[in-house]
């Protein structure tokens, strides 16, 4: 394992002889060229520690590289993720009225796209009060996240439908979802790609998923970059990833559909085509991917508007 990553799992406090890393293929072309974009990224406020981002040479996808192993991010989600983030295991009151008020914004939005009533899976779902909406109208919900504590709230507190289960691990009745939402969840998912897999098989077909990216860096990127993200969506990568796995995109934007408390955030609204074949894929990234050159520039000079 690279020093650099010790150092890092000295910082965070995780015993750093249980976890190894390992460098990965780009996650949405598989490719295994890529080219480091920034070395040194954001631990926690104020500290900063190297872990490599790198732009993928075929596609443009920026993605953390190398990274952890899985067991890795189970113990971290579970054990430290909120403790560092917030100091507490609780969540707070200003935190689930965001949730609230996120979920209230994403439903009048979609509202047009989607059944009357109908069945939705939020992967990642946090407390769950995204989902809260949707049940007031009559959907019937179903809400996963690693996350114990929050998801003990919302279960016990709030008395909402959740399951404290990776993404990975969910286990979903098959074709019977209307509507997949993960809300700013995909940076932060271990495996991308089998978590779309799943959802594809609880999904109806024709059915809708609505992916949401933290967008545009609002800041320096070394404080944007940080290793909580494992990926970084741009509005090209978000739609491959999401094309990948048989959902059409025919919305995205980065307005903030959801409220403004996610400034720059990206959406994407896809429907599922389940006769999709993974070589129609390849013909798709031949004229929807970044150049790897262009998205280091245009982040090379994102940061000298910082550096002024
Ligand atoms: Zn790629």
């Amino acid at each position: 394992m690279e020093d650099y990553i010790k150092d890092y799992l000295n910082h965070i406090s995780m015993d750093q002889k249980k976890y190894f890393s390992e460098f990965i293929r780009c996650e949405v072309c598989e490719s295994e060229d890529h080219k480091i974009v920034r070395e040194i990224v954001s631990i926690s406020r104020g500290n900063y520690g190297k872990l490599p981002v790198v732009s993928c040479k075929k596609c443009g996808f920026l993605f953390q590289n190398p990274r952890l192993n899985e067991q890795f991010y189970e113990d971290y989600y579970k054990k430290n993720y909120r403790n560092l983030l917030f100091k507490r295991n609780d969540p707070s009151k200003d935190f689930i009225n965001d949730q609230l008020l996120r979920g209230k914004k994403l439903f009048e939005f979609i509202r047009e796209f989607i059944p009357k009533k109908g069945k939705i899976l939020d992967v990642g779902c946090s407390v769950g009060c995204m989902l809260i909406p949707f049940i007031k109208y009559g959907w019937e919900a179903f809400g996963t996240d690693l996350d114990t504590d929050y998801v003990k709230y919302g279960k016990e507190r709030l008395g909402l439908p959740l399951e404290d289960v990776k993404a990975e691990n969910m286990i979903l009745e098959e074709n019977s979802y209307d509507l997949i939402i993960i809300m700013g969840s995909l940076e932060h998912i271990y495996d991308p790609n089998k978590t779309l897999e799943i959802c594809k098989k609880a999904a109806k077909d024709n059915s809708l998923i609505i992916l949401e990216g933290r967008g545009e860096p609002q800041s320096h990127t070394r404080d944007y970059f940080n290793q909580n993200h494992h990926r970084y969506f741009s509005l090209v990568s978000i739609e491959l990833m999401m094309m990948k796995h048989g959902w059409k995109p025919f919305l995205t934007t980065d307005a903030m559909i959801h409220g403004p408390t996610r400034p720059g955030a990206f959406t994407s609204v896809g429907k599922l085509e389940k006769q999709f074949k993974k070589e129609d894929f390849k013909k798709i990234l031949k004229n929807h991917k970044e150049n790897y050159k262009e998205v280091i520039k245009k982040l090379d000079n994102h940061d000298r508007k910082f550096e002024l």
